[in-house]
């Protein structure tokens, strides 16, 4: 009698524990919401990713491309249902999402599908942080919000500064703190056809999350910025604390080196991920690689988006889990 009431414990016992570490598993992890997915021609697309700790609200805009039209999107996607939107009878449903989900913006570099998203929504959503290295606020600062190409609402720049943004340096390598978020991140450079694009490492607690702006391949670039950064997020992997990569891939195998600008082809994102698993020194199989920035294509034939998917499987000599996004996809890792 006594053994079986002992049974009864520890089974009621291991179904709570495992019931808590379920709990837990959950608890860790992060939300993407692409709000924008590609890397030009389509406005009202362009890149924008919207990441979240699991189960939060809230969280940081992983370049700014398109804003509003990408909330909208999301909304009708049912990604939003479950948020607890604050009382605010003064906002519609499109404003309150954009005015409570996203918190901060993290800016890879300044081109305009990175950025159109934000200058277009600024006047009606202020009083978030900007952060970026300092070569990409001063683009911001001297080129974007300087009272020619849009009224100047930062807070530096051409004068009068109207003060609705403050620019928060990054400097690389540094962790900052993302406010608003519960989430940090560290800038890296990258490398993007003569132009500083930017990796950024999010990490709520030691999780972790690898979002990497527009980058050639270091071969083209004539770059180690890819070399550096898959050094340091190697140790990440092999701890099992890195959840998923977002990483670009423009065009098709079809273009040439010389025609990249600064891009990845599904070539070259095999052989620079192939690198990356071989830095961490163990398999990668079913890793989760979220490939974005694909450019639309105007010519006859297959979506562009369909063209690099079936070439990055057909070379997926690691076994990456390959997931192309597209607007309004939320996706957990
Ligand atoms: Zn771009």
């Amino acid at each position: 009698m006594r053994s079986m009431l002992r049974q009864i414990v520890l089974f009621f016992s291991l179904a709570i524990l495992v019931m808590f570490s379920a709990a837990n598993a959950l608890a860790r992890g992060f939300e993407i919401t692409v709000l924008g997915a590609h890397g030009g021609l389509e406005d009202g697309n362009l890149s924008a990713y919207l990441l979240r700790e699991q189960g939060a609200d809230v969280g940081v805009l992983l370049d700014a491309g398109t804003v509003m039209n990408g909330i909208m999107k999301a909304d009708e996607a049912h990604d939003f249902d479950r948020i607890a939107l604050p009382y605010d009878p003064a906002s519609s449903r499109v404003g309150a999402l954009i005015h409570h989900v996203i918190q901060s913006y993290l800016l890879s570099h300044a081109h305009l599908d990175h950025v159109a998203g934000l200058m277009a929504i600024s006047p009606d959503d202020p009083g978030k942080p900007i952060y970026a290295l300092p070569s990409v606020l001063s683009v911001m600062q001297d080129h974007l919000f300087n009272h020619r190409v849009w009224p100047n609402l930062a807070d530096r720049g051409v004068k009068p500064t109207l003060g609705l943004f403050h620019y928060h340096e990054l400097m690389p390598g540094h962790s900052v703190t993302l406010a608003g978020t519960g989430l940090s991140a560290v800038a890296y450079p990258l490398s993007h056809g003569g132009v500083e694009s930017t990796a950024f490492l999010v990490r709520s607690g030691s999780d972790a999350m690898l979002y990497l702006g527009d980058t050639g391949p270091d071969t083209v670039e004539h770059s180690h910025d890819l070399e550096a950064l898959w050094k340091e997020v190697a140790p990440l992997i092999r701890a099992h604390e890195l959840h998923g990569i977002i990483i670009e891939c423009s065009y098709d195998n079809s273009r040439s080196d010389k025609q990249l600008y600064g891009h990845m082809t599904p070539a070259w994102l095999l052989r620079e991920l192939t690198s990356l698993r071989m830095t961490a020194g163990v398999p990668m199989k079913d890793f989760p690689v979220l490939v974005s920035h694909i450019k639309p294509s105007l010519t006859a034939g297959l979506p562009a988006e369909a063209r690099i998917k079936a070439q990055l499987d057909a070379g997926n000599a690691d076994g990456f889990r390959f997931i192309i996004a597209r607007q309004g996809m939320n996706v957990v890792f």
